[in-house]
C-alpha cells in the first residue's frame, strides 16, 4: 500500500510485523527523525512509548513547529497523554488506526536544513513551555498554586530532574512544591534550601504530593537554584539533576526553564490579579454587579437541569443618604467596608455575595429553599440591626431592608434573570414601603 509512516523505535524489530504492508522509514534517535522528518513529507509518525519517554516529547515539539507537513503523532502505548495533538493508541488497536489513513501520497517539500536545526536546539524548550503553558491559560488557571502543579508535571517531561522544587516564601511563611516522581528524600530537600537560606519562617510541605523514599545521596546531586522576586514573594526554583549527568548543556537547559519558569509565573500571577479585579468591586472588595448578574444566570441554568430550588436576597441600607449629610461622604464608605466585611462573616463561603451598587448588595445562596432564605435574610438584618458600626468617635446604627426570592425551578419553568431580578427588586421596595428593617418574600 502506498502509505508513507515513519516509525520511531529504538529496536527496529519492534511492531515490524504490524507495518509490514506499508511502506516505512525508520528512525532509531531523534535525531535519526529530525533529519528525516526533514527530508521528507509522511503521512503519520509512529512512536513507541518508550522513544517517546527517553526524547522528553522533543519529536512531538519538532513536528508541531519545524515540519511543514505536520503529520499526526501517534504514539503506541498503554498510558493516556495529556498534550494536545499527540493521540496515543493501544497495540491492539493499530490495525483499526492504520486503515484510517487515506490513499494520497504527500510530495516531499525542501527546507534549509542547517536553519531549521539551529532554530530547534536554541527554542526547543522556550516552544514547549510557552505552547503547553498559553493552553493551560486559555483553559483558566485559577491560582498560582495550580500554576505551580502545571509547571511541575512540564519539567518533569522536560527534564526528568532527580529533584524539583518551587518554593514561595512569604513574609510569614515558606511553601515548597516538590514533583511526586522526585527520588529524594524530604530531609535533602530541607537541606538543599537552609544551606541556600531559602526558608524563613514556618516551613510547609505541600501535602497533594507523596515524596518517595530516599535513594539517591546528596552528594551525587548536582543542582541549580534560582531565586526571582515578584512584588511581594519570592519565588525559587530548585533543579536537582544527578552530578554525573550535569554537564554544561543540562546547565544552559536548567537555566532556560528557570527564566521560562519565571516569567510564566509571572505573567500567570498578574493574569490572576486582573481576573480578581474583573469581578470585584474596588471599595468593598466583595463580587461586583457583573460576576454576581453572571453566576445567577448560570444557576438557573443549573438549578433547572437538576430540579432544585435557590434563593436571590438583595437588601439596602436604610436611609443612607443621613449618613453621609451627617458624617460626610467617607463615613458612608467606611460604613459601607464594614457592614460588607460584616455581612460576609454570617454567611458561607458557598454563598455569592456582591455590591450591586450604591447601598445596595446582592445574596445567592445556591441549592436552598424559601425557609433557608427566610432564615438567612432575617438573621442578617436582625444582627445588622443589633450592631453598633463606628467612624472615627461616632457610633452608627444601620438597618437593612431585604426582598428575598426563592426560585422554585418547577418543570415548565421560563421565566429569564431579568424576571428575577425585577422580582428581588420588587420585594426590597415592598420592605421600605412598608416601614424599612424588614425582610420580605417572594417566590417564582
Ligand atoms: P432608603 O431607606 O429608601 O434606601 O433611603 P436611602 O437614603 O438609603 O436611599 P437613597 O437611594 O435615596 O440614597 C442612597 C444614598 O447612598 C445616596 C448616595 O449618595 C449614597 N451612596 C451610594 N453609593 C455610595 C458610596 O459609594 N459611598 C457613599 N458614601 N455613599 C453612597
Ligand atoms: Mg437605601
Ligand atoms: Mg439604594
Amino acid at each position: 500500500m502506498n502509505k508513507n509512516f515513519l516509525l520511531c523505535f529504538h529496536d527496529k524489530k519492534y511492531l515490524q510485523s504490524l507495518f509490514k504492508d506499508f511502506s516505512c522509514d525508520y528512525a532509531l534517535d531523534k535525531y535519526e527523525a529530525y533529519s528525516k522528518l526533514i527530508a521528507k513529507n509522511y503521512n503519520a509518525v509512529f512512536i513507541s512509548e518508550k522513544f517517546l519517554y527517553n526524547n522528553k516529547f522533543c519529536i512531538s515539539i519538532f513536528v508541531k513547529e519545524i515540519c511543514s507537513s505536520k503529520p499526526p503523532l501517534i504514539v503506541i502505548s498503554g498510558n493516556y497523554y495529556f498534550l494536545p495533538d499527540l493521540i496515543s493508541v493501544p497495540e491492539s488497536d493499530l490495525p483499526k488506526v492504520l486503515k484510517s489513513f487515506t490513499e494520497e501520497l504527500l510530495k516531499p517539500v525542501k527546507h534549509n536544513e542547517s536553519d531549521v536545526f539551529q532554530n530547534l536546539v536554541v527554542h526547543m524548550e522556550e516552544l514547549f513551555l510557552n505552547k503547553y503553558f498559553h493552553e493551560m491559560i486559555l483553559k483558566g488557571l485559577k491560582s498560582l498554586d495550580q500554576c505551580f502543579l502545571k509547571i511541575i508535571e512540564i519539567v518533569d517531561i522536560v527534564l526528568l530532574p532527580e529533584l524539583f522544587v518551587i518554593g514561595r516564601v512569604t513574609k510569614d511563611k515558606t511553601e515548597y512544591f516538590v514533583s511526586p516522581n522526585n527520588r529524594l528524600s524530604k530531609d535533602i530537600i530541607d537541606e538543599i534550601l537552609v544551606e541556600n537560606k531559602l526558608t524563613e519562617g514556618k516551613l510547609v510541605l505541600r501535602n497533594e504530593f507523596k515524596i518517595k523514599e530516599k535513594n539517591i545521596d546528596i552528594s551525587e546531586l548536582g543542582y541549580f537554584i534560582k531565586k526571582n522576586i515578584l512584588a511581594d514573594e519570592t519565588i525559587f526554583t530548585v533543579i536537582g539533576i544527578k552530578r554525573s549527568a550535569a554537564d554544561e548543556n543540562v546547565k544552559i537547559m536548567a537555566e532556560a526553564l528557570q527564566n521560562q519558569i519565571k516569567s510564566t509565573i509571572f505573567y500567570i500571577s498578574s493574569l490572576i490579579k486582573q481576573q480578581k479585579m474583573y469581578i470585584t468591586d474596588y471599595l468593598t472588595d466583595v463580587y461586583n454587579r457583573r460576576f454576581f448578574d453572571e453566576t445567577v444566570k448560570k444557576e438557573l441554568q443549573r438549578s433547572k437541569r437538576h430540579r432544585e430550588s435557590f434563593v436571590v436576597i438583595f437588601f439596602d441600607i436604610d436611609n443612607f443618604k443621613y449618613i453621609n449629610d451627617n458624617y460626610g461622604h467617607s463615613a458612608g464608605d467606611h460604613i459601607l467596608v464594614s457592614l460588607t466585611s460584616y455581612v460576609h462573616s454570617l454567611i458561607r463561603d458557598s454563598d455569592i455575595f456582591a455590591r450591586l451598587g450604591g447601598e445596595e448588595f446582592g445574596i445567592l445562596l445556591p441549592e436552598t429553599d424559601a425557609d433557608g432564605g427566610r432564615f438567612l435574610a432575617e438573621k442578617i438584618r436582625k444582627k445588622v440591626a443589633e450592631k453598633t458600626f463606628s467612624y472615627e468617635s461616632s457610633k452608627i446604627i444601620l438597618t437593612i431592608s431585604a426582598g428575598v426570592l426563592t426560585v422554585k425551578n418547577s418543570e415548565d419553568a421560563d421565566y429569564d434573570y431579568d424576571i428575577i431580578y425585577k422580582m428581588c427588586d420588587n420585594a426590597m421596595y415592598e420592605a421600605k414601603r412598608l416601614g424599612k428593617n424588614r425582610s420580605v418574600v417572594s417566590e417564582i
